[in-house]
């Protein structure tokens, strides 16, 4: 009796053994899996604050009967655009019409894109240079995703998609250099004329690094602002710098000319890639840094972009963006996306946050604002 009560005793000690470790086990995992979370949370943090001050951006899809049109995960060419242009058309007829400035140099139709129902107009523009054809993408998202914002009568921050829109004209020529992005996405064998192509001396790198137009022309040194013809390192067409023979030699050139002499814009918002900084400052004789500051600043903090610093419009000539501003006496600036060149539509998240999806809306809700400042300096 005595042995049994002991073994009973006993096998109770065991049995309490066994719950404690099984407790203390159960403690353990919990405690580990709370470390893992956290440390996940962490690297996730540090992942988004490298992304932007708020994240990548990805609106909700669309509630009703209108859908996405534009893929930001596909490298967009002449054709792509083309297609997304057609689509958003037929989606949004009372939003979105599209318009030709002109050819470019192999005959592929320059084409711009009007979003929005107001009187004010601002303009936008990107692929100037060809290996950056990302701002394509991020331009043609902006048209997309701005429109479904409109429709669903959402908000971006603290504007309404209708606000904006009801009152401000976007003006968007997204790809201003079709012939250079397709041989820069596809090879020389993707222009018309391929031995032409191949038969120029790249300056360095390869056709994927292709900044030209077809006739080998940096357009962004072609604008017949402080043109300056020593840009180039040789003088002869090359993939990037050459300023071409003389000042807007180029029909890309002559096209973005046309168009903005025949707009009554208010701002332009030039598009390149890379450095994720903000050109905004020139030493022209339109001084739009003090118009421009109080938005600059805001943008600034919204993006995490930083101050490109001050050009030089005698050393760097043949810009669009000085030339537009410091012959239209029109405010303007460039946001230069993206770390690195070329920069593949992948990336979308890391390259476009928040901040830089609402530029637009931003700079156009301060344009509204600031319309009596503006209209003083004309
Ligand atoms: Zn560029």
């Amino acid at each position: 009796m005595e042995r049994r009560r002991s073994c009973i005793k006993k096998r109770k000690v065991r049995k309490s053994v066994y719950i404690a470790r099984r407790i203390a086990a159960l403690i353990l995992f919990a405690l580990l899996i709370w470390g893992i979370s956290a440390l996940c949370g962490k690297i996730i943090s540090v992942v988004r604050e490298k992304d932007g001050p708020e994240g990548p951006v990805q609106p909700d899809p669309p509630k009703n009967t209108v859908s996405y049109v534009v893929d930001p995960y596909r490298n967009t060419d002449s054709d792509i655009i083309a297609g997304y242009i057609k689509k958003l058309e037929e989606m949004h007829p009372d939003l979105i019409s599209s318009f030709s400035i002109g050819k470019s140099a192999e005959g592929r139709d320059i084409m711009g894109v009007r979003l929005g129902r107001g009187d004010t107009e601002i303009i936008m523009t990107g692929s100037t240079h060809a290996c950056e054809y990302f701002t394509s993408d991020y331009l043609m998202y902006v048209i997309d995703r701005y429109a479904v914002g409109y429709f669903e009568d959402e908000r971006a921050g603290d504007v309404s998609y209708r606000d904006i829109l009801d009152k401000v004209t976007f003006l968007i020529i997204p790809m201003v250099n079709p012939d250079g992005v397709n041989i820069a996405l596809h090879g020389p064998d993707a222009a018309k004329d391929p031995d032409k192509i191949k038969s120029m001396t790249l300056a360095d790198g390869g056709y994927d690094e292709w900044k030209c137009n077809a006739n080998g022309v940096d357009i962004n040194r072609n604008f017949p602002y402080n043109w300056n013809p020593e840009y180039a390192s040789e003088d002869k067409p090359a993939s990037k710098y050459y300023p071409g023979p003389y000042p807007a030699s180029e029909p890309e050139t002559q096209a973005v000319m046309a168009f903005f002499e025949n707009t009554d814009y208010a701002l332009h918002i030039d598009f390149h890639i890379h450095g994720e900084v903000i050109f905004w400052k020139d030493n022209g004789e339109f001084r739009r840094q003090d118009l421009l500051e109080p938005l600059i600043e805001e943008l600034y903090k919204v993006t995490g972009y930083e101050d490109a610093g001050e050009i030089d419009v005698e050393e760097f000539g043949g810009f669009l963006e000085n030339y537009a501003c410091n012959t239209f006496h029109k405010p303007g600036f460039t946001l230069e996306l993206a770390t690195n060149v070329p920069y593949d539509a992948s990336g979308f998240d890391s390259a476009v946050n928040d901040g830089v999806y609402r530029t637009p809306l931003i700079a156009a809700k301060w344009i509204l604002e600031n319309r009596d400042r503006l209209s003083e300096t004309e």
